[in-house]
């Protein structure tokens, strides 16, 4: 058993004195344990309860019987140590105390009520006694700290859930590292052929993807968690979205010899959503299906439109889920705990994602299996749009209009060297003139001789930051007509807010797709012409 000993408040000078006795105190006794904010009660020397106040009753949940050898020590109770063993009433807190004549300052121990219910509480007894000194008794303030303890319980779970999940990053950061430094180690031997070149660059690309994937829905996760996930819904045939998803996934399928057999409705079927969120979805189910299936397996996608829902089946022959982990999947970082799933690595984020931004389209995702190895089945169910409304037209993007020019210059700020070079290499393979500058202010007065058509900028500068720059840049007259993309680890709403601020015109999440940029500076040429 625990006393907290010296840590819990006295009670008093160490002897609680009555007026000769527990009878004879009166009124001032009995007013004192009525105002105690705790349960309190006190017993002869023999164990017997002689009083209590209404708190006391509470935490009995029922009367304590006065004078009744069965509640003696609480014998009505089953009383245990807080390790959890059986303690017989004569090893209680009050027996020992009585025992001794001794004080007692927070026991702790676990009391299981008549109904069945266990609370934790802590003790804290006094010894009483006559004008003579003699023991007469002993009183009991008790403080229930059942809450307490589990809230600890579940601040230890927490913690070790987060150390587990700390380990699975490592492992999954970790994971991608070794194919990219091979990569790098073929790419620098002298005997390169061709063909062993594209191969170290294929698998550096698939790498870095894979890695950039699992940041992304780290930031999803972390924002979904914060109810900071930003849906940009519009009317959106969904239909479109599955097949979308589906020929994302097709290659991985292939790839795993399954097959896939799909019925759709005709479209288009209309819902309010996001459809770059809801391919996500729907594209994170499909990779599921192919990847929890040894090869040679079979995917079935099949959907209905019921009355003002679309529901969509994502079934495959896979490993199957155990009955007990079909909800837990949906928790965020929640894995099924064995060989078979564990082989196939992740974070567990993937289905928690999933499950959050279906119900931020006012939906939802269910899992069913009929047991390990008998496959999975997922149903998502959205709300639809009535189909005699007419589609929006598209939201036409705001493009600042830059000069006519095939060769854009482009001025590069990012203070990693090894990533503003690389940066400008690649620009200048796709046929812009570009330079970098690794500050602010270095960016200014490049800046004011090279007159670029762009600068990518990035936020997190040392000195002058991102968006100072940026406003130090919209000052000056040749820095009106420049088109400024901010490139910053951090794609949240703020980020995005004191970018607009700040006369940026794009705000881009690192890393960048080399594609993406490719195709951002070829649609501001396409703007101008
Ligand atoms: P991750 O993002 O790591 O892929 P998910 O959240 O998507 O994780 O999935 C959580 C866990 O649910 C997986 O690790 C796996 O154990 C189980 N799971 C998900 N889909 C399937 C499936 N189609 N078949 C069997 N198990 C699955």
């Amino acid at each position: 058993m625990k006393s907290s000993g010296n840590s819990r408040p006295s009670l008093g000078a160490g002897r609680f004195r009555g007026n000769g006795g527990l009878e004879e105190s009166g009124w001032t006794f009995r007013k004192l344990l009525d105002s105690l904010p705790v349960p309190t009660y006190t017993c002869d020397r023999e164990g017997l309860i002689t009083s209590y106040n209404e708190r006391a009753v509470e935490a009995w949940g029922r009367t304590p019987r006065l004078n009744d050898p069965a509640d003696r020590f609480c014998g009505a109770y089953r009383l245990y140590d807080t390790d959890g063993t059986l303690l017989p009433p004569d090893r209680c807190w009050m027996a020992l105390a009585l025992r001794g004549d001794s004080e007692c300052r927070g026991g702790e121990i676990i009391v299981e009520r008549e109904d069945g219910t266990r609370r934790t509480v802590m003790e804290n007894i006094c010894p009483l006694h006559d004008h003579a000194g003699e023991l007469i008794g002993a009183v009991n303030v008790i403080e229930d700290i059942t809450d307490l303890r589990l809230a600890e319980q579940a601040l230890r779970d927490a913690d070790r859930k987060k150390d587990d999940f700390l380990a699975l990053l490592a492992h999954e950061l970790r994971n991608p590292l070794a194919p990219l430094r091979n990569a790098l180690h073929l790419l620098s031997l002298d005997n390169n052929t061709e063909t062993s070149r594209k191969r170290a660059q294929g698998m550096m690309e698939r790498q870095v993807e894979q890695m950039v994937r699992l940041l992304d829905d780290l930031m999803d996760a972390a924002r979904i968690a914060r109810g900071k996930l930003v849906l940009q819904k519009e009317r959106i045939d969904i239909t479109n979205v599955v097949l979308n998803a589906i020929e994302d996934v097709r290659p991985l399928i292939q790839q795993s010899g399954h097959r896939l057999e799909v019925k759709l409705p005709p479209g288009p079927i209309y819902v309010d959503g996001d459809s770059v969120r809801l391919g996500q979805v729907f594209a994170n189910l499909l990779t599921n299906a192919a990847k929890f299936m040894p090869a040679g397996g079979d995917i079935w996608v099949g959907a209905v439109q019921r009355e003002e829902e679309f529901v969509v089946v994502v079934r495959d022959s896979g490993i199957g889920i155990p009955a007990e982990m079909l909800d837990r999947i949906f928790e965020p970082f929640t894995l099924v705990d064995s060989t078979e799933h564990r082989a196939h690595g992740g974070l567990g984020v993937g289905l928690s994602l999933a499950r959050g931004m279906l119900e931020l389209h006012g939906g939802g995702v269910d899992a069913t299996s009929s047991g390990p190895g008998l496959g999975s089945a997922f149903t998502v169910v959205l709300p639809t749009l009535p189909s005699t409304e007419q589609p929006e037209a598209m939201p036409i993007p705001r493009i600042r209009r830059i000069p006519g020019v095939n060769r854009q210059r482009i001025l590069v700020v990012e203070d990693n060297a090894d990533s503003a070079i690389s940066m400008v290499l690649m620009l200048e393979l796709m046929g812009h003139e570009a330079k970098a500058a690794n500050d602010g202010l270095a960016a200014m007065s490049l800046a004011e001789d090279f007159r670029p058509d762009v600068v990518l900028l990035d936020i997190g500068l040392p000195g002058v930051d991102g968006y100072e720059l940026a406003t130090m840049m919209r000052e000056q007259p040749w820095g009106q007509r420049i088109f400024i993309i901010a490139l910053t680890g951090w794609g949240h709403d703020e980020a995005r807010r004191r970018a607009v601020a700040a006369g940026i015109d794009l705000h881009m999440v690192k890393p960048v797709e080399p594609a993406a940029v490719e195709s951002l500076l070829a649609g501001l040429q396409r703007n101008i012409s």
